[in-house]
């Protein structure tokens, strides 16, 4: 027999999941809509009747765990909270529900503390036990671990560098805040930045010629590739503003390496190199040049069922 654990990531629309041996390899996956399932005791149902089917593929295989990466949820109590996302409502015991159906130990964090439990056990902090995963995509998730240990809290949704205000009184933010890190550093703040530098910089742009709702962080990377002034600004004001937060977050818990994953990191060179001059600009000096900033060493593509895999394996193996 072989061990294997059951990796699944919930997002507003699609569900991925797939039974991950202890080395990080996905010996088989699959996918089904989050939106299809408005009543969860119906997806729970869906999800485990799809898990079973993957297990019977094979039948040298033993599932020992399943660890799911989802919104808001709450690592201590297995339960989702208040999803903005998600169709359920209130508080969902969504691991005791699985548990009433498959009997092994279900764990459930968000997805950028599964990103950071990836990162630590297949990816690239293998050896470190202080480390930080950025995730960059619409908004800027985060997962912190200290001497080995994904920090939860006090509540469970520790970790909420996305959250830290950078700017006083700036951008209006998905949380009811304002002038939040995620509203600048990701994906949807680069567009934003781009926006307004739009209206106030004169120069000409490629960028003028896409309609403002189908500018994407891509789009911008792409120009910035081409020397575009404006992506060019827009995306040394992101690396400066992501910098700060990173520096903040240096003091506060001295990370050997901060991973940058997601959307925005595909930026590559055009996002590490700023980011990394402002970050040794700011940062305290006794941390001067103690951090290295680093892509992910997962593989975009898996990281989402190898984070939740991972989640599981980190609770099997202790
Ligand atoms: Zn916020």
């Amino acid at each position: 027999m072989k061990d294997v654990v059951a990796g699944i990531d919930i997002g507003g629309t699609n569900t991925v999941f797939g039974l991950v041996d202890k080395s990080g390899n996905i010996i088989s996956e699959n996918s089904l809509k989050t939106t299809d399932y408005p009543e969860i005791q119906n997806f729970v149902s869906a999800l485990v009747t799809a898990i079973n089917k993957l297990m019977e593929g094979d039948a040298a295989l033993k599932l020992i765990g399943i660890g799911i990466g989802a919104p808001n949820a709450n690592y201590h109590k297995g339960t989702i909270e208040l999803a903005p996302n998600l169709a359920w409502k209130g508080i969902v015991p969504l691991a005791e529900y699985i548990r009433k159906k498959i009997d092994v130990p279900v764990t459930l964090t968000n997805d950028a503390n599964a990103a950071a439990m990836g990162e630590m056990i297949f990816g690239g902090a293998k050896k470190m036990k202080d480390f930080i995963v950025l995730t960059l995509g619409t908004g800027l998730g985060s997962g912190i671990v200290i001497n080995g240990e994904v920090v939860y809290g006090h509540t469970g949704f520790a970790g909420e560098l996305g959250h830290t205000t950078v700017v006083p009184g700036g951008r209006d933010c998905g949380c009811g805040r304002q002038g939040c890190l995620e509203t600048y550093a990701s994906a949807s703040g680069l567009v934003r930045t781009v926006l307004q530098m739009l209206s106030d910089m004169r120069e000409e742009s490629p960028l003028r010629d896409i309609p403002p709702s189908a500018l994407t962080a891509r789009k911008i990377s792409e120009a910035a590739a081409q020397n575009d002034p404006v992506a060019l600004e827009a995306m040394d004001y992101t690396a400066e503003i992501l910098a700060f937060g990173i520096a903040n977050s240096i003091v506060f818990s001295s990370p050997e390496a901060i991973f940058l994953f997601g959307g925005l990191a595909q930026a590559g060179e055009m996002l590490f190199g700023p980011v990394r001059k402002y970050v040794d600009e700011n940062v305290q000096p006794i941390f001067k040049g103690t951090v290295k900033i680093l892509p992910s060493g997962v593989p975009e593509s898996n990281a989402a069922v190898l984070g939740a895999a991972a989640l599981a394996w980190n609770g099997l193996i202790r």
